[in-house]
């Protein structure tokens, strides 16, 4: 069975326990690698390289650093068959997604922040007649990353990269769940020839190692993408050591249709924000609100073309829904469609596993499911499931959807369709989240904002708000 190592100082090693974890290919059900199950004793090896690496490295002309990440994009580009199928093996999600949309992705936020340094510049505060202020911008240190599962490299990447650009050193640590691209980019950077210590990645369980990065005192700063249970448990930790923090936590997204959208456009769109990636993207719409007038219509229309959704083996390019990433996650969603229907909701279509035929009979699918019949204010549609299941329920009025879209717990995503643009721009100022989007889903720009309110997060990624997080301000004022 294929080893995973972590990568520490520059160097491809063991953990220092010896001990594996198994990692598994959902689609089959089956361990396929081993994935070290690392500890503080890695993280502390990790965090010693990021140290003694760091001096070098923060001083490093930024044009310099932009070289050598250029470069790791330009190997990532070069592997991008291997690296797709992998993620396609690892995730479970289809392996034309993740070479078109999520490893072109990675690249993408290499590409960005690589060349961002480069132009990336402070702020001065003249005060005529008596002083000048300027800020100085410098790196934090050693920080950490810590990345979910659902788009492995894609949300590695987009932390990993604003923090190396900006002079930072990194102990990283993916999620045990789909270690194996993280894996890969590490031979990546051996072969770009990053310096050692600059990125160092500790394989293994949040628990242990994901604790240990929060905990080290040498860890100035954590950025971190997961559950919202998890991002209460770090900020718990680091809050006494005063650590900057960054946390993207969960979603539960409304998707607000109103009558007058265009149809066609909204159909689509809808199909991708509620099933894309199996539903696991924390961006994913999962309460589908409709204006009454056209509820049954929308029903019908997205019924129809739900079912006919091909759900099977990752590797196939016709396959639209793959497998659940992991079987606990299986279990959980299989849980809530129970819910589901214990708290009244009935089952439109989908709500079953599926067993498709050949070498993935035994994985964990799930059926595209879509339920009616929910209250707005139900566990089903309070809770984040993050898998292949939405509900849906009409609305009458303006104000009304925005209650049942503002109720949770949550603000990541909305989804607004309209052809009313007065009514558009209303509907994002009330809206409580920090994206919103207007008759489309999952436009990024990586220049915006990106991250959530309420129990969706703290704080910001994406274009300077990253640099800004990844390095320390001082402002320095001279008497003239
Ligand atoms: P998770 O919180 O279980 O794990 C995320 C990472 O944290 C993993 O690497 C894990 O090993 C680590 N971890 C677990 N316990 C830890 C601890 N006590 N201390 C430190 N690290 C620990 O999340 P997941 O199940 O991997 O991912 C799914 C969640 O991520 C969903 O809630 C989803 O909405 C969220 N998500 C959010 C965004 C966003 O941008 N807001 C993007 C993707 C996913």
């Amino acid at each position: 069975m294929k080893k995973i190592f972590n990568y520490i100082n520059g160097k491809l090693v063991e953990p220092i326990s010896g001990k594996y974890l198994d990692n598994f290919d959902p689609s089959t059900g089956k361990a396929y690698s081993h994935c070290p199950d690392s500890d503080e004793r890695d993280v502390e090896l990790a965090t010693q390289a990021a140290l003694q690496a760091f001096g070098a490295w923060s001083v490093l002309a930024p044009e310099k650093r932009s070289r050598i990440m250029l470069r790791i994009a330009e190997l990532i580009e070069k592997n991008i068959d291997e690296l797709a199928e992998a993620e396609s093996i690892d995730q479970g999600k289809p392996k034309w997604l993740a070479k078109n949309g999520e490893i072109p992705r990675a690249i993408s936020n290499i590409r960005f922040f690589g060349t961002a340094i480069e132009h990336f510049a402070s702020e001065a505060h003249p005060m005529p007649g008596h002083a000048i202020n300027y800020t100085l911008r410098t790196p934090i240190g050693v920080v950490g990353c810590i990345s979910p599962w659902n788009l492995p490299l894609y949300l590695f990447t987009w932390k990993i990269a604003p923090a190396l650009a900006s002079g930072n050193c990194v102990v990283a640590k993916p999620s045990e769940i789909t270690p194996m691209t993280a894996y890969l980019l590490a031979q990546i950077c051996i072969q770009a020839g990053l310096p050692h210590g600059v990125l160092n990645i500790v394989h293994g369980l949040g628990e242990k190692v994901g604790s240990a990065i929060t905990l080290h005192s040498q860890i100035k700063a954590i950025s971190f993408t997961g559950g919202t249970k998890t991002g209460a448990e770090i900020a718990r930790l680091a809050a006494p050591m005063f650590k900057k923090l960054s946390l993207e936590l969960g979603g539960k997204n409304p998707n607000i249709i109103f009558a007058d959208c265009n149809f066609d456009k909204m159909l689509e769109e809808t199909l991708r924000s509620s099933f894309l990636n199996q539903g696991e993207i924390c961006l994913c719409g999962s309460r589908i609100f409709i204006e009454r007038s056209i509820y049954n219509k929308f029903k019908n229309a997205f019924i129809e073309k739900v079912k006919a959704r091909v759900i099977g083996d990752p590797l196939f390019d016709t396959t639209l829904v793959g497998a659940i990433a992991s079987k606990m996650h299986f279990e959980k969603v299989m849980s809530y469609i129970e819910l589901a229907k214990q708290e009244g909701g009935t089952v439109l279509c989908g709500g079953n596993q599926v067993n498709p035929e050949g070498r993935c009979s035994a994985g964990w699918f799930i059926a595209p499911t879509v339920i009616e019949g929910l209250s707005f204010d139900c566990r089903t549609n309070q809770e984040e499931i993050f898998g292949p299941v939405v509900t849906i329920a009409p609305f009458d009025t303006e104000e009304e959807v925005l209650m049942f879209a503002n109720s949770t717990e949550f603000g990541l995503a909305a989804t607004i369709w309209t052809e009313n643009l007065t009514l558009a721009h209303r509907m994002a100022a009330e809206i409580k989240s920090g994206i919103v989007w207007i008759n489309c889903w999952l436009l990024r720009d990586l220049r915006t904002p990106f991250g959530g309110v309420k129990n969706s997060g703290v704080g910001r990624e994406g274009g300077w708000e990253a640099m800004r997080f990844f390095t320390e301000p001082k402002n320095v004022c001279i008497k003239l």
